[in-house]
């Protein structure tokens, strides 16, 4: 995510974001910053917000933000049923949301091996970026002619 967002973020929720200012440590990797496109920004801004008005006077904080596989990844140092839900909530917009440019109805495309979400266009400007079932097709083709 780039600087601006980050900061945008930061400034919204210093609490929930103190750890980008704080050493690295098993508590705390924001030091690396949101590791994920900035397409997704409106999913993680919501998500902040709701966590803010629920939670910031039990010491909310958030450890960790990253893709992983395609996915959305978000850790935070409190756990219990309702956060869980709003992370999931989260998780599953960010299925269907272009991690690039932010646009709805993106599908989980594979990118020089890379899997990311992203939308039609987005995916169009991408060095061979193939939607997933296609690339499990090419790629079993590919193996079959090895293995005959
Ligand atoms: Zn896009």
């Amino acid at each position: 995510m780039n600087k601006e967002n980050t900061e945008k973020l930061y400034s919204a929720f210093p609490q929930l974001y103190s750890g980008l200012y704080e050493d690295e440590s098993y508590e705390n990797f924001m030091s690396i910053g949101f590791e994920c496109g900035d397409g997704w920004f409106d999913i993680i801004y919501e998500l902040s917000s709701m966590l803010h008005q629920r939670f910031s006077n039990q010491g909310i904080k958030t450890i960790l933000v990253k893709q992983k596989w395609g996915s959305l990844i978000y850790r935070i140092n409190l756990h219990n049923e309702e956060i869980e839900n709003m992370i999931s909530e989260a998780m599953e917009r960010a299925k269907s949301t272009c991690e690039y440019c932010g646009k709805d109805n993106a599908e989980l495309y594979v990118c020089v091996r890379w899997r990311v979400v992203l939308c039609k266009d987005c995916a169009m400007k991408g060095k061979e970026c193939l939607p997933i079932n296609e690339f499990f097709e090419s790629a079993n083709r590919r193996k079959k002619r090895l293995t005959k």
